[in-house]
């Protein structure tokens, strides 16, 4: 059976929106949270347990794949879906950003980035063309445009040099784009905190015509009140009918404000990557299970959170497996995160179908305020 790439529209309560995504692979429903699959796996997490916490795509690392192992032999091996045994959809991001964080001596010209791999210093270009290219060999279900992202702040000027060298790249990046039922490709709108930058980056990328929108270039430093301010001229703008993705945000409450205003997808490194430094996101905020706080607490993490670290394990056993460095401890914690990622996205969906959104928001920042339960 083939499908067409399309979103559905379902619902909205104000402007938060409650979607659908169908792809090759399956159906994503909005607003979505993306775990981070970096090295074509969720670090410390099985993807049948990835599967499991509610998250039906995962977004995979253009840069890091086509380092190592290499795009061409996942391609070889039958496409990433298959070679990290996850059947659900994947996107991948354009490798753009990684390498203008990770790389060294990089080089940017009208044509794309040479860059040297962090890994062993060997030279590579990537392209507009060659990032498409490698996103089909890995057989990504949402592919992402090749892009420039200067770091905040910045002059309006760069600002602007980086939004039209995006813009010149998404046309050649749609040009590359190899047309397959069921796949898509986002634009990525640039255009830093400008308004007149974000709204002719969407007017520029409408004109292209995509599968999908993204918003790029937030959550590097501007802080959330420009974050939000960015969002509530730059949804407006773009199409309705089409899937909105805010690439790399972000926390809990990044995630409810943004919902409020429009956005549909959702990365972030931030569940897996905390599970691993022992800070847990919870109802409540977030906790810190290397505090000596928790050393006798026989409670568990969350006592209203159902999955397999809060149902089954106490927080002194947490914290002595964070003492010791013990692997369960960041496993246990990885999936507590990306667990309570999901049910807080599949509250916001249900809040949105059930026109209580408002409702939502404010019991969402009461609960915060209220702290940690061992205050309680
Ligand atoms: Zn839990």
């Amino acid at each position: 059976m083939t499908t067409d790439f399309n979103f559905e529209l379902l619902g909205t309560d104000g402007t938060a929106r409650r979607g659908r995504v169908h792809t090759a692979h399956g159906a994503i429903n909005t607003p979505a949270f993306m775990p981070v699959g970096t090295a074509a796996t969720v670090k410390a997490m099985m993807p049948e347990s990835v599967a499991e916490t509610g998250a039906e795509i995962l977004l995979g690392n253009t840069y890091h794949l086509m380092l190592r192992p290499g795009a061409e032999r996942i391609e070889k091996l039958g496409g990433l879906h298959k070679f990290m045994n996850w059947d659900k959809p994947i996107l991948t991001d354009s490798g753009g950003f990684q390498v203008m964080s990770l790389a060294q001596l990089r080089k940017i010209t009208e044509e794309g980035v040479r860059f040297r791999s962090h890994i062993d210093g060997a030279y590579y270009d990537l392209t507009p063309e060659s990032s498409t290219e490698i996103q089909r060999q890995l057989d990504a279900d949402i592919t992402m445009c090749f892009d420039e992202c200067p770091a905040l702040p910045a002059s309006k000027e760069r600002v602007n040099e980086a939004m039209q060298l995006s813009m010149r790249w998404a046309k050649r990046s749609r040009d590359a784009f190899v047309e397959r039922q069921g796949y898509g490709q986002f634009g990525i709108v640039q255009g830093g905190t400008e308004e007149d930058l974000r709204k002719e980056s969407v007017e520029k990328l409408v004109d292209i015509g995509f599968e999908g929108y993204a918003i790029g270039g937030l959550a590097v430093g501007e802080g959330q009140e420009l974050m939000f301010q960015t969002l509530d001229y730059t949804t407006p703008v773009m199409p309705v009918d089409k899937p909105r993705y805010l690439m790399g945000v972000g926390k809990p409450d990044d995630l409810v404000g943004a919902v409020a205003r429009g956005v549909d997808m959702f990365d972030c490194v931030l569940p897996s990557r905390s599970g691993r430094t022992a800070e847990a996101w919870t109802r409540r905020g977030s906790v810190n299970l290397r505090n000596a706080r928790h050393k006798d607490d026989p409670r568990p993490l969350d006592e209203h959170c159902t999955c397999p670290c809060c149902k089954s394990y106490s927080r002194a056993y947490l914290y002595h497996l964070t003492k010791t460095k013990e692997i369960l401890g960041l496993m246990l914690l990885t999936w507590h995160n990306l667990h309570y990622y999901q049910e807080l996205m599949a509250g916001m969906r249900t809040a949105i179908e059930e026109g209580t959104f408002e409702k939502f928001v404010v019991d969402f920042h009461a609960l915060r305020e209220q702290g940690d339960i061992e205050r309680v």
